[in-house]
């Protein structure tokens, strides 16, 4: 481990943002999920959640596997997974996390409308099905990035990156990487890890 090395880990645990994180229901194209992961890291996320995928083209109920799209940022962005999305959206709910889920629904409203610099889930659908009626129900509230083009949707990890960004341009105005936001204790057991895997 470098002096170099080390720095850059603190750096980068400096900026992490433990209040901002996705959910992925059922996303199983490798290449998606590791692109996804991928702008995890580069916004800061800490955590990812993701509903394995059960059924489709890929599904066996694991998370999918990563891809050379992905960067090495399984290493630094930590995955948990979660039985469905309900009980996902309920978990991060009682964390005191708003889910925001990407769904054309009656009450969906333009994605910049939401404030992400209060506790933030962003809850993305699978390729094919997008997200339930019944998580999107479940959400504190349904988000669409509005398209003018012929074809009907983003792919997922484009969609991510679009959220997940204009999440960053909010948190940088509002001073949040200024700050570690990270505990002393989850900053020290994560800088050891990080060096020492
Ligand atoms: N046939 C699916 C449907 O009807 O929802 C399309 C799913 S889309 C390819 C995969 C995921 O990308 C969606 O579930 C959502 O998470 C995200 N997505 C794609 N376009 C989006 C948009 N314009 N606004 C918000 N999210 C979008």
């Amino acid at each position: 481990m470098t002096p170099e090395r080390y720095a850059k880990i603190v750096r980068v645990l400096s900026l992490r943002q433990p209040t901002l994180s996705l959910l992925m229901d059922e996303v199983n194209k490798p290449h998606n999920f590791s692109a996804i992961l991928r702008t995890c890291d580069a916004v800061g996320v800490l955590t990812a959640h993701a509903v394995p995928p059960k059924n489709g083209v890929s599904g066996n109920g694991l998370l999918p596997t990563f891809n050379a799209t992905s960067g090495s940022a399984e290493k630094w962005v930590a995955v948990q997974p979660h039985a469905s999305a309900l009980e996902a959206v309920a978990t991060l709910q009682a964390q005191g996390m708003q889910v925001l889920a990407t769904h054309l629904s009656q009450r969906s409203v333009d994605y910049r409308e939401l404030d992400y610099t209060r506790p933030t889930c962003v809850l993305l659908g699978a390729e094919k099905w997008g997200v339930s009626d019944e998580a999107a129900d479940a959400a504190d509230a349904n988000i669409i990035i509005p398209m003018f083009g012929m074809v009907q949707s983003l792919n997922v990890s484009v969609a991510a990156a679009t959220i997940l960004f204009e999440a960053q341009r909010q948190r940088l105005a509002a001073g949040m990487y200024a700050e570690r936001q990270l505990s002393d204790a989850e900053f020290e057991r994560l800088s050891f890890e990080w060096a020492y895997p």
